[in-house]
């Protein structure tokens, strides 16, 4: 059996197309038309299928990650593309034509459950944290996705840590991770030591939080300082993860994680100022699949349920 692990951007749409064992045979990626999304996806996966002469009784599923609150396969709302309270599992078998074997998962979700399985370890309890725009994540709990009761499980930017800045948060709440401790809170915050911490950086009008790091590698003071105050607040929310959940790693994806040891480094020293003892040598890693994790976790996610129902004979 083969099977699809796809990941649903703002932009565009990657799709994987992978052996029963995990490896990949081929991916490529389509445009995001909010308005043809489906139908233009499962267009092309039949013409794929169909190009390679490959059939549906060939296929054992379809993972997909889409970016918004999805709970048991129903998008509760997915600003972005236009679905409040969609059944995605039953649209994308619409639009397939047949009655086939169909996941839905929050794209940070499934990713954690990439980043999760694809660890050497292969760990039970895993929370993996984005850093690019917003401050996004996914747990990982006994090796299943946690999806909880509103489909929010893992929404870790928008835990309150701070009470200094005060700042306002796309979600309506003041004080939110996300708004210190994602590249625009990084920058955000640049702008407010601007007049009060000598700084080399030139605060144009697109100034990046990319710039702020690698000014703070090369010690200018400003920028240290804000990179500080954001690994503060993320040490801080990790440790209280800690212990909520306990788990076995925590692993630091999304695009300010390309910043690597600098970052990661500076996080694991602020967590382990306030985490509890027992939980001061957890494993804090960088994200290894990047882009890939959506597909990747859609895959073994599949593979999971496929040996599950080979083992207790049921979905
Ligand atoms: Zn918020």
């Amino acid at each position: 059996m083969k099977l699809f692990g796809i990941d649903i951007g703002g932009t565009s749409i990657k799709i994987g197309f992978f052996e029963e064992d995990g490896s990949l045979i081929e991916q490529w990626q389509i445009p995001t038309h909010p308005q043809y999304l489906l139908e233009e996806l499962t267009q092309s996966i039949k013409t794929y299928l169909s190009k390679n002469e490959i059939s549906f009784d060939e296929i054992y599923g379809y993972g997909l990650g889409i970016p918004g609150i999805v709970k048991d396969g129903i998008a509760l709302s997915c600003v972005n593309l236009g679905w409040v309270q969609t059944d995605i599992k039953k649209e994308f078998r619409r639009a397939l034509g047949y009655e086939a074997n169909v996941y839905v998962f929050n794209d940070a979700n499934i990713a954690a459950f990439g980043e999760a399985s694809y660890l050497k370890e292969k760990p039970s309890t895993v929370v993996f944290v984005t850093l690019g725009t917003g401050v996004g994540g996914g747990i990982i709990l006994n090796h299943e996705i946690l999806e909880g009761t509103e489909g929010i499980c893992g929404e870790i930017g928008h835990m309150f840590i701070d009470d200094k800045y005060k700042f306002k948060c796309g979600c309506g709440n003041v004080g939110c991770l996300e708004t210190i401790a994602s590249a625009t809170g990084i920058v955000r915050l640049a702008f407010y030591y601007k007049d009060k911490l000598p700084s080399s950086l030139v605060f144009h009008n697109s100034l990046t939080a990319k710039e702020v790091i690698d000014a703070a590698k090369k010690e200018d003071p400003l920028a240290i300082h804000v990179v500080d105050e954001a690994c503060l607040a993320l040490g801080r929310a990790l440790s209280s993860i800690a212990v909520l959940l306990n788990p076995d790693a925590f692993i630091i994806g999304g695009g300010l994680s390309n910043a690597g040891s600098f970052l990661l480094q500076k996080i694991k020293e602020n967590y382990q100022k306030t985490c509890i003892q027992q939980a001061k040598n957890i494993n804090l890693k960088l994200a290894g699949l990047k882009n890939n994790a959506g597909i990747y976790g859609a895959c073994a996610y599949l593979i999971k349920k496929k040996h599950e129902v080979e083992k207790n004979g049921k979905c």
